[in-house]
């Protein structure tokens, strides 16, 4: 799976400037599962160069979403903590010249930029900075001009072998020297990721398809700064179904959101990774299934639509399929107790696990009395036929042996007034295994219509 022997290095690396999505879910968990399967190293990586949007409690926010999902990044980085870093790398790139001064206003550029259009050229920079003799340069910086700097890309047919979509080019002949430096001074994305991505050893980025045009500059500029590059996989993004893209601004579908929904963790996971690939959408039983299902060739080229209302079956499907370790912290601070045989009694008969909560009062509580009183001479000769304690799972079944040719009932007419009177639901989980649970006392009560 890795290019090579050494365990691989990967990096989800978000900007603290807003909730993560299930769309952010997506790169996140095809980074860390990555390196999770692998033996790997995953960094969380906060992007937090752009300091007038970048917040600490987004930033907490996203380690607490990503720990609600299961991931716990081996290493956590700020770019804010390293410009002295991305201080030598300009120093590098302007020693090897391949960082520019350039002094145009937002303004120039634009009426550039229109006037290429009227002439049917590609609105890129025409480079006229370039062009400055160092003369012009000190007359502009005279006037009060500060320089932005734009790095000078080669113009070529940047290749590489995309861990997803297979062989990919980009020719930056077609784009901008990207601004790398601000007038201000401080540093854009292209350049500090670059940095980071070579000193931190990454060893691949598995990024959304909207970086693939940063991945051919990126590419040139990690190798101006004499390293070798990662290798690079490109995942489809995650759509609505009307093909309308997630962004920060869909608040229902920020992992916070569908946490507070009650949705689990684990179905959300599944949706953000097997959504957009040959492979089906189906619950998973731990990160570590889920990370051994996925395959980068198996992610589609087509957007990756999906559904936000399939979620709550998804998991439900999930938590029918969730092993009682994997729920016992969080049944007990719901206040549910019962142990496993609880739990497998009722854990397919939950959308969301909360609800476990009302299983376990009519374990555990009072329900109110709700059988038809048409009933109460069949119930109290049940109850009369109750097996002796101590109770198991087969208890039930002999009971229900005994009852059926007693009171001459079968089917519903025998079922349905004894789950009533036992459960007060119309339905729920098999009775076989809430029989013990519930215990001989509670169920003689019940059956016999007094309040227990
Ligand atoms: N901060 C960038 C983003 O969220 C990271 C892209 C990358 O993985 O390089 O889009």
């Amino acid at each position: 799976m890795s290019k090579s022997a050494t365990p691989p290095i990967l990096r989800f690396a978000p900007s603290p400037t807003g909730l993560l999505h299930v769309g952010n879910a997506r790169t996140a968990l095809y980074n860390a599962l990555y390196a999770r399967r692998a033996g790997g190293t995953f960094i969380l990586r906060y992007d937090d160069t752009d300091l007038a949007r970048s917040t600490a409690a987004f930033a907490d926010a996203i380690a607490e979403d990503l720990a609600w999902l299961g991931l716990t990044p081996d290493r956590v980085e700020r770019q804010s903590d390293r410009t002295a870093r991305y201080d030598a790398a300009v120093e590098r790139l302007k020693a090897v010249g391949r960082l520019y001064p350039a002094y145009e206003t937002e303004d120039e550029l634009e009426r550039k930029r229109v006037s290429r259009r009227l002439r049917g050229l590609p609105p890129i920079y025409d480079r006229a900075a370039l062009q400055l003799t160092l003369e012009e340069r000190a007359r502009l910086e005279a006037e009060g001009r500060v320089p932005h700097w734009r790095f000078k890309l080669d113009g070529r047919r940047v290749a590489w072998d995309d861990l997803v979509r297979g062989e990919q080019g980009v020719d930056t002949a077609a784009l901008s020297d990207p601004v790398l430096v601000r007038a201000d001074g401080s540093y854009l994305y292209t350049l500090t990721s670059v940095v980071d991505d070579i000193e931190m050893g990454v060893t691949h980025v598995i990024r959304g398809e909207d970086h693939v045009t940063n991945t051919g500059v990126q590419i040139e500029i990690i190798e101006a700064l004499g390293a070798v590059a990662p290798a690079f996989g490109h995942h489809n993004l995650l759509t609505l179904p009307n093909g309308e893209g997630l962004s920060k601004r869909l608040g229902h579908l920020s992992l916070r959101a569908l946490r507070e929904a009650g949705e689990e963790a684990l179905a959300v996971a599944a949706l953000a990774v097997l959504t957009g690939t040959s492979l089906a959408v189906e619950p998973a039983a731990s990160l570590d299934e889920l990370a051994g299902w996925i395959d980068l060739s198996k992610i589609s080229r087509a957007p990756a639509r999906f559904d936000p209302n399939d979620l709550a079956a998804l998991t439900a499907a999930t938590l029918h399929g969730l092993p009682y370790a994997a729920v016992a912290e969080r049944l007990a601070a719901l206040g549910v107790g019962g142990g496993e045989a609880f739990w497998l009694a009722v854990r397919g008969n939950l959308g969301r696990l909360a609800e476990a909560a009302a299983w376990w009062r009519v374990v555990d509580g009072a329900i109110a009395p709700a059988a038809a009183p048409d009933d109460a001479a069949f119930l109290q000769e049940a109850a009369g036929l109750l097996p002796p304690a101590p109770w198991d799972a087969s208890t039930y079944q002999a009971w229900i042996a005994a009852v059926k040719p007693a009171s001459g009932r079968a089917g519903r007419a025998l079922f349905h007034p004894l789950r009533l009177a036992l459960t007060g639901a119309e339905s729920g989980p098999e009775l076989k295994a809430l029989l013990p649970l519930i215990g001989p006392e509670k169920a003689r009560a019940r059956l016999l219509g007094e309040t227990a």
